[in-house]
């Protein structure tokens, strides 16, 4: 016997099991025969502070690892770190007061690692206190050598196979992050504007952007447009700025938008740009890389676009060329991280070739889960029209491998063994074409999901010793699909032909208590350290599994937080009885000749659950699995199984004592290991008074089909309901639990075993033939004032009292040979219909008074 605590403490179990918890437990080996199960984990950007919405993700990939491991396979749960990007040097900007320019290159990217390499060590504090089984030999870290090189040799094989090139494209551009984003970073929001009508020399043209005049290059009708059909081929003067352009038509012209004419500005959106490729049109670059005016603006040059708007403005009114307001919505598209208006420009970057087809047959390839989450990805595949601007002209990024010759400009790319290296640091080591030894180094750097889309192949082992490819498992969130996902299929497919990843699992995003998207704004935030502080890691994980199914979104709520509490005590209590009875030295217990029928019983219920929470943990149904755990362990083992057997557990010479202490440690055995990937804490804990060992080194418990036995489940089914009923009975006459009752008769042909239901009920049970008649007779009889009342007036209770007064099985007798009941009432004879009284029929057990109850056809006598 092991006595332990009344109240289960987390605070305690979860800070002794990380202490004592080796790492090593959860790495990968290289070497091992078992199959491998490589998760391609995603890299989160190291912001210092692993939110939520990470920790729902997290706790997803943790519940595969330690299912897969347990199940046999050789898994690895990798950890990166995707370092690069604007979010970093903003914050190293913001907390040095200075800007990227003022401070040499060098200088700053040292704070930019600096910084990244603080919030990483943050960051892992918290996953390790959520009891992520992390397999931190296998952590990478975007920003180091050893990750970036596999990134430049990325670049050097796709530029070599004509996969990356470099041209002069209209890119997204943001003004205020003074670099090119890719249409993935672009987000559209609704903004109010105004809609100028505006003379130009010859026509009247409505347009939203009057700062563009100056890059204008053409006007548009449609063709079908009577009104202007004339004007085709002619030419029109631009207001402002005295030149000409082109009327050209495209059906793509709304007649019905402003004055039915359009200007093409280069470039004022993505139409712009397809009007601009199919007609051939010229550039005019009114606007440069800082978001100024170009020369071409005229006495408007140097100005930032906001001003140049008012002021274009103002002279087209003084003109009076502009005759018209008006306020309308616009879908304008702004920078995802400062949501600042982008402007399309066209630059020198560099680019990966978009293959849309290949990108889509490798997408059909792969399981994904849910499975409608394909269509988003392939939706965005097929609205891209322009391919991957990956150049960014930023510092804190994987440097570009390329030089360009200072005498002749031939664009000098680095060789794979020359790599890793900053090409603004590192000259080439060999001359140019043209002989020269003058290089300039390339100062734009990678977009940071050029590192991130090689995650699969950096984990698989990519440009390694062993490359096991591809992986089995990539887990993300549904925002991510148009950019992660889509560039790591993209990419595998370009460096390797093959998928990266068997099956791809999504999850949602975590939602406040106010059912909105977390945020400070809304001050609906919570953190994952704030959960675990009040109710432990175990808990936290256990809202992740069952607070919805996997790729909605899920919202936090705290009341989940306490039913996940309270269920870890109930688990606790129950453990704490068993270990009244179980003996770790004992362990494991032998399984003995014969087992007692609720044993069968629980042990067919408990191969059930194994059945069906292996397929939830394979379909990924997590909140299925979490709720079928629960729902046994509270009602089937505690309520109803341990009722059953306590007395033959307390009975030390009992016959069945063996049979219930096998079935008990099995049962608990079993749940330490079901419950082992959702709450590692518990888990370990329970299992250390019951097994050597950790529980996540232990095989995940498989299905016993001798014990799927039908016979034994409808058997014990039928104990469980009639004590149910029996106990239910009490409670309903007021009858204390514990309280003995005369006799119980069961009238069943069934051969049960009545051990189990005597001691539960604490009295005598007996079986009967089912066919046994039960006597029913007249046991009561109540006046019915409702008749007596109006008719005998003040005389009502004296007849009502002569009633009760009556032998209702001689009453029963008269009435149902159709006579009459006679009583006296102060020496006069009172003769009485059926309606003056109600007989209560009741039964009769060998002469006694029995209540009878009925459980699944089975009729039970119960004698008080
Ligand atoms: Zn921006
Ligand atoms: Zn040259």
């Amino acid at each position: 016997m092991q006595e332990i605590a009344k109240e289960y403490d987390h605070r305690l179990v979860e800070t002794k099991w990380i202490e004592r918890w080796d790492d090593s437990l959860y790495y990968f080996d290289w070497k091992s025969d078992k199959p491998p199960y490589i998760i391609d984990t995603p890299p989160p950007y190291p912001t210092g502070s692993f939110h939520i919405g990470n920790a729902l993700n997290w706790c997803y990939i943790d519940f595969i690892a330690r299912f897969k491991r347990m199940q046999g396979y050789n898994v690895m749960f990798p950890q990166g770190w995707d370092c690069h990007g604007l979010p970093t040097e903003v914050k190293v900007e913001e907390l040095h007061g200075i800007t990227k320019n003022e401070v040499d290159r060098e200088v700053f990217r040292e704070l930019c690692r600096k910084l990244t390499s603080e919030n990483i060590k943050k960051m892992r504090e918290t996953m390790k206190r959520l009891g992520l089984s992390i397999d931190w030999s296998n952590e990478y870290i975007t920003m180091d050598p050893s990750y970036y090189r596999k990134t430049q040799v990325s670049f050097v094989r796709m530029y070599e196979n004509g996969l990356i090139y470099r041209d002069n494209h209209p890119v997204n551009w943001c003004p205020r992050c003074k670099t090119a984003i890719a249409f993935a970073e672009v987000e559209y929001e609704t903004r109010e504007t105004s809609l100028n009508y505006i003379h130009f020399e010859g026509v009247d043209i409505a347009t939203t952007r009057p700062e563009l005049i100056p890059a204008c290059v053409a006007v548009a009708v449609n063709p079908e447009d009577e009104r202007f059909r004339d004007l085709i081929g002619l030419e029109v003067g631009v207001p402002l700025f005295n030149y000409r352009v082109p009327v050209i038509a495209d059906d793509e012209v709304d007649p019905c938008f402003g004055t039915g004419i359009v200007m093409i500005c280069t470039f004022g959106d993505k139409q712009d740009v397809r009007w601009w490729k199919e007609h051939g049109l010229p550039l005019r670059r009114a606007i440069d890389r800082d978001g100024l005016m170009t020369g071409i603006a005229g006495k408007y040059a140097g100005m930032e676009i906001e001003r140049v708007r008012d002021a274009i403005i103002k002279d087209l009114k003084e003109e009076g060329l502009i005759y018209k307001e008006e306020r309308i919505e616009q879908n304008v598209g702004v920078c995802w991280r400062c949501k600042t208006p982008i402007e399309i420009l066209s630059e020198k970057q560099w680019f990966v070739r978009i293959e849309h087809e290949k990108v889509l047959d490798a997408a059909a390839k792969i399981r994904w889960h849910p499975d409608y989450m394909m269509v988003r990805l392939k939706n965005w595949v097929e609205s891209m029209e322009w391919d991957w601007c990956i150049s960014r002209q930023r510092l804190f990024g994987t440097p570009i491998p390329v030089w360009y010759c200072k005498r002749c400009g031939e664009v000098l790319v680095a060789t794979e063994d020359e790599l890793p290296l900053d090409p603004t640091v590192d000259a080439p080591k060999r001359a140019c074409s043209c002989g020269s030894l003058e290089f300039e180094g390339e100062e734009d750097v990678l977009d940071t999901w050029m590192d991130s889309s090689i995650s699969a192949l950096a984990v698989g082992g990519w440009l390694e010793d062993v490359f096991i490819y591809p992986t089995q498992l990539r887990p993300q969130g549904h925002d991510i699909i148009r950019t992660w996902a889509f560039y790591t299929i993209l990419r595998s497919i370009a460096l390797t032909g093959m998928i990266p990843w068997e099956e791809i699992v999504i999850n949602g995003m975590v939602l406040g208590e106010d059912g909105h998207k977390m945020s400070k704004s809304r001050n609906n935030i919570t953190a994952p350290e704030e959960v675990m502080g009040k109710y432990g890691a175990d808990a936290f994980r256990q809202w992740a599994a069952i607070g919805g199914s996997t790729g909605s979104d899920i919202m936090f709520r705290w009341k989940d937080i306490v039913a996940a509490s309270r269920f870890l005590q109930k688990l606790w209590s129950i453990l704490r009885f068993s270990l009244i009875h179980l003996d770790k030295d004992k362990a494991p217990y032998e399984r003995p000749q014969k087992l007692s029928t609720v044993d069968k019983w629980l042990l067919a219920r408990l191969n059930e659950l194994i059945e069906s929470v292996t397929a939830d943990m394979q379909s990924y149904s997590f909140d299925e699995a979490m709720k079928e755990i629960r729902s046994f362990a509270w009602n089937t083992l505690a309520d109803d199984y341990i009722e059953l057997v306590k007395s033959r557990l307390y009975a030390e010479d009992s016959n069945g004592r063996e049979s219930a202490l096998y079935t008990l440690y099995t049962t608990m055995d079993t749940l330490s290991r079901l419950i082992a990937p959702f709450m590692p804490f518990f888990a370990e804990e329970m299992h250390s008074y019951l097994n050597e060992g950790s529980v996540h080194a232990r095989e995940w418990p498989r299905v016993d089909r001798d014990l799927l036995d039908e016979e034994s489940i409808e058997k014990g089914e039928l104990v469980r309901r009639i004590v149910e009923a029996v106990r239910r009975y009490k409670s309903e006459n007021k009858i204390p639990l514990n309280a003995p009752l005369r006799r119980v008769e069961i009238y069943t042909s069934v051969d049960l075993d009545l051990e189990d239901i005597k001691g539960a009920l604490k009295s005598e049970v007996e079986l009967v033939n089912p066919d046994t008649t039960l006597e029913m007779k007249a046991v009561g009889i109540k006046p019915r004032m409702d008749v007596i009342g109006p008719t005998y007036r003040k005389e009502a209770r004296k007849v009502a009292d002569a009633i009760e007064r009556l032998d209702p099985e001689e009453v029963e007798r008269v009435i149902s040979d159709g006579g009459k009941v006679e009583i006296e009432v102060d020496g006069k004879l009172i003769s009485l219909d059926s309606s003056s009284f109600e007989i209560e029929m009741g039964f009769e057990s060998r002469g006694e008074r029995v209540d009878i109850l009925e459980v699944s056809g089975v009729k039970i006598a119960v004698m008080r």
